[in-house]
């Protein structure tokens, strides 16, 4: 098959589109035609370099594809059904795992980190990680949802909590997971505060139905939040931006508010003022992509349409340099996708 490999950390240049040889489904497995895997920010991280890839390593988290052939023992999936598949790898037998936080096991890892992932032909994955999409969904759209849509969902409602009508503030609206946070928050009827880098993105989130706008290069978030808020602050944070913003979004909780993070994109060095800390008795949580069972419950909302991919541009796999270029100047609203 075609795929694309990385023998060495690097930039774009070191995206290889080659030949290697097809991969076969164990008795536990199934195969899977790849059509659409969307790139995420992890797909940067592990191009430079992250501890515990492998080289020579298939990168790409997000896959949707067609069922090919499936192994001896499975018996609830047959050939040609279209599927998504669940971006996580984790052992399936351990305390954690088999209490439903697969994202607490000792081997987990996400799909094109620490094991191979989708931006080839075709991929062979244990059969609960094998998903059916409906027909309402095309390839693109379904490979645009599960990580970010997991990761949003577990931050505000698995960790965080959140509560219908609650104020929250999402960072970085434009991004994947801001598109997923957005939505989810106003699923539970909160008051949305949007943040992005120019007035396009905002005008995006807001018919996505952010509340309101502010423009963090030129607005300063905290200033802005306590006009919007009378003065109190938000209930909630939900911060991926990492040391650019995260004493704006501290500054912008209410007391006893609740900060939830799931990266650290521009910097993960972030200082804190523990008298902050206790005396507005902050809850500072973090998050790491979410469990099987949420991503069920996430996707069912999906396929009922409450909550809606949003696709920005589409390559043809072999033009994967110009997708990550792409992605890296932060030029999109929504998902990058390529198709092989
Ligand atoms: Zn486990």
């Amino acid at each position: 098959m075609k795929a694309i490999r990385i023998h060495q950390f690097g930039g774009p240049e070191v995206l290889i589109y080659e030949d290697i040889p097809d991969p076969r489904p164990r008795k536990d497995q199934v195969l899977v035609r790849v059509r659409a895997c969307a790139l995420n920010h992890l797909d940067v991280w592990v191009r430079k370099g992250l501890p515990g890839v492998k080289l020579p390593h298939i990168p790409g988290s997000d896959i949707a594809g067609e069922v090919v052939e499936v192994g001896e023992y499975i018996n609830h999936f047959k050939p040609g059904q279209r599927v998504a598949v669940a971006p996580m790898h984790f052992c399936g037998h351990c305390a954690k795992c088999v209490a439903g936080l697969q994202n607490q096991c000792r081997e987990f890892t996400v799909l094109g980190n620490g094991v191979a992932g989708g931006d080839c032909e075709l991929i062979a994955v244990p059969a609960a990680n094998v998903i059916p999409i409906p027909d309402t969904l095309d390839f693109n759209q379904a490979a645009s949802v599960p990580l970010v849509f997991l990761t949003a969902w577990h931050m505000l409602v698995g960790r965080a909590g959140v509560r219908q009508g609650q104020t929250v503030l999402i960072l970085g609206a434009g991004s994947g997971v801001g598109i997923a946070a957005i939505q989810i928050a106003k699923l539970f009827h909160c008051r949305v505060i949007a943040t992005a880098g120019n007035e396009q993105k905002l005008e995006k989130a807001r018919a996505l139905g952010a509340d309101f706008g502010i423009n963090h290069y030129t607005q300063k978030i905290s200033d802005e939040v306590r006009k919007i808020t009378d003065k109190e602050g938000v209930d909630l944070v939900f911060e991926h931006v990492g040391a650019a913003t995260w004493d704006e979004s501290l500054k912008s909780l209410k007391s006893g508010g609740t900060l939830v993070t799931c990266g650290a994109t521009t910097g993960s060095s972030v200082g804190i003022d523990v008298r902050h800390l206790f005396a507005r008795q902050l809850t500072l949580l973090g998050s790491y992509m979410g469990t099987m069972g949420e991503l069920h419950e996430v996707l069912s909302h999906v396929f009922a349409g409450r909550l809606k991919p949003v696709v920005d541009r589409i390559f043809p796999v072999k033009e994967i340099r110009t997708a990550h270029e792409d992605l890296e100047k932060s030029a999109m609203f929504g998902k990058i996708v390529v198709n092989p």
